[in-house]
């Protein structure tokens, strides 16, 4: 009997040994296509020598010191190399150990900063349905995910949720794109007015919806509308990029494609590409200023805040995503994905949309593509598909379509920026197996 407390404590997984490239192996020697990188984790692949390389080497000569006491180089040059490729504004990096974390990190930051510049009535934050930020009850409370927020619901602050930019459900037949884009970041306003036009102190979305939508983009236009609205009001926009940022989109940061600055961005998963743990809360020189200039503490401080292995691996990640090359493939891969996917799917009668951006696509389900109704009521086809995949050889990420009961299931493919053709075409033949089983 395993006395580890897995996830699910009734189906336990397979042990894995090994992983090389875009594979996974378990105990008895199977291979698994990581098609998800995990949930969007593991960028690079698995078993980048470059990556042990420098885990090693920091290791050697210092594995960890306390950032009360000390600094280390790996978080001084991870943190100018972010900034330097990081949206315009942001230029600060404060280092913490995942996504939650970077998201409660944001979250505090946001209202210590009115704190600091003497705005302690602004203290409420708008965040979108459908949306996902995180485990920690300030993340939780943020996220719009009906069904893993309602067993905690009494545990968590309020938060109001408005309307996500969902233009394959939401957008009315006689909108174009951008009507819709603008109509519903409006909802920002209407939401701003409502509780008050000096309580509000941030809004958080993520630039392209992951875990809770299946790689949502906005449409254009929906980002810098919501940005006026912010600068309109002193509000703060918090751009949560821990699943679409580093790379995973195209371009090291996904707000650049959408044209915006966001006051403070989180990033985790792809920064240290499952080699160490790490997040970050890139933050506004005026956000910086406000605490340095004020009471010089950010009171937040974990133990493991700005680890220096975690930096040191994140450090060698981002190198060689920016300096290798390999996030500008990133989206001509994405379209040859998508492309494949479209060639499989495209008059599948249960795939209603392929979408996505970079090597961050979607494909979402449903009973019919007229009425886009649900495909299992029952809430059983992600399990179904999830392990029809793994049965399959393909690690992917599916979800419910529970929300509101507004969104469908889908399924995220976030394979690994090493992948090279031959793998995107396994990656869409293994999850066509998957599919014929269980539609
Ligand atoms: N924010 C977003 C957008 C995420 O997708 C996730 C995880 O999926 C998180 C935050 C939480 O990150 P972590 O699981 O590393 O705590």
């Amino acid at each position: 009997m395993s006395r580890v407390f897995h996830r699910h404590s009734n189906k336990l997984p397979p042990i894995g040994t090994k992983g090389g490239g875009v594979y996974l192996y378990d105990a008895d020697g199977k291979a698994y296509f990581d098609g998800s990188g995990g949930a969007a984790v593991s960028c690079l692949g698995h078993g980048d020598p470059d990556i042990i390389n420098a885990i090693k080497q920091q290791l050697d000569s210092m594995a960890f010191a306390h950032t009360g006491f000390l600094g280390s180089q790996p978080a001084e040059d991870l943190a100018d190399l972010l900034v330097d490729h990081a949206p315009d504004g942001l230029e600060h990096v404060y280092f913490v150990s995942g996504g939650s974390e970077a998201v409660e990190a944001a979250l505090k930051l946001a209202r210590q900063y009115f704190l600091e510049i003497g705005q302690p009535e602004r203290s409420k934050i708008i965040a979108r349905r459908q949306s996902y930020h995180g485990n920690t009850l300030g993340a939780l409370a943020v996220g719009g995910n009906a069904w893993r927020r309602e067993p905690f619901a009494p545990l968590l602050m309020n938060v109001s949720h408005i309307a996500p930019c969902y233009e394959y459900r939401d957008r009315r037949a006689d909108e174009t794109s951008s009507d819709y884009g603008q109509r519903v970041a409006n909802e920002l306003e209407q939401e701003i007015l409502r509780l008050g036009t000096d309580q509000v102190m941030a809004f958080v979305a993520e630039p392209v919806v992951g875990a809770t939508m299946g790689a949502v983009p906005a449409v254009e236009g929906y980002f810098k509308r919501i940005r006026e609205i912010c600068d309109t009001y002193g509000v703060l926009l918090i751009l949560d990029e821990v699943m679409c940022g580093m790379g995973r989109t195209g371009t090291l940061f996904a707000a650049e494609q959408d044209g915006v600055s966001p006051d403070i961005c989180t990033i985790a998963k792809g920064l240290g590409a499952g080699y160490q743990p790490i997040g970050a809360t890139l933050c506004s020189v005026e956000i910086f200023d406000a605490i340095k200039t004020g009471s010089g503490f950010f009171q937040h401080g974990h133990t493991y805040v700005g680890h220096p292995t975690a930096c040191a691996a994140g450090l060698a990640v981002v190198q060689k995503l920016t300096q290798g090359g390999i996030v500008d493939q990133v989206s001509a891969k994405g379209k040859q994905l998508r492309d494949l996917l479209h060639q499989e799917f495209g008059q599948h009668p249960n795939v209603g949309d392929i979408r996505g951006r970079g090597l961050f696509v979607g494909l979402e389900f449903v009973a019919d593509r007229d009425s886009k109704a649900v495909i299992d009521p029952s809430h059983k086809f992600n399990a179904r598909l999830k392990t029809a995949a793994f049965e399959a050889g393909l690690i992917c990420y599916p979800m419910g379509g529970t929300i509101d009961g507004k969104n469908g299931d889908h399924v995220l493919l976030a394979p690994p920026f090493i992948s090279e053709d031959h793998h995107l075409e396994e990656v869409v033949s293994k999850l066509s197996i998957a599919v014929s089983k269980v539609t």
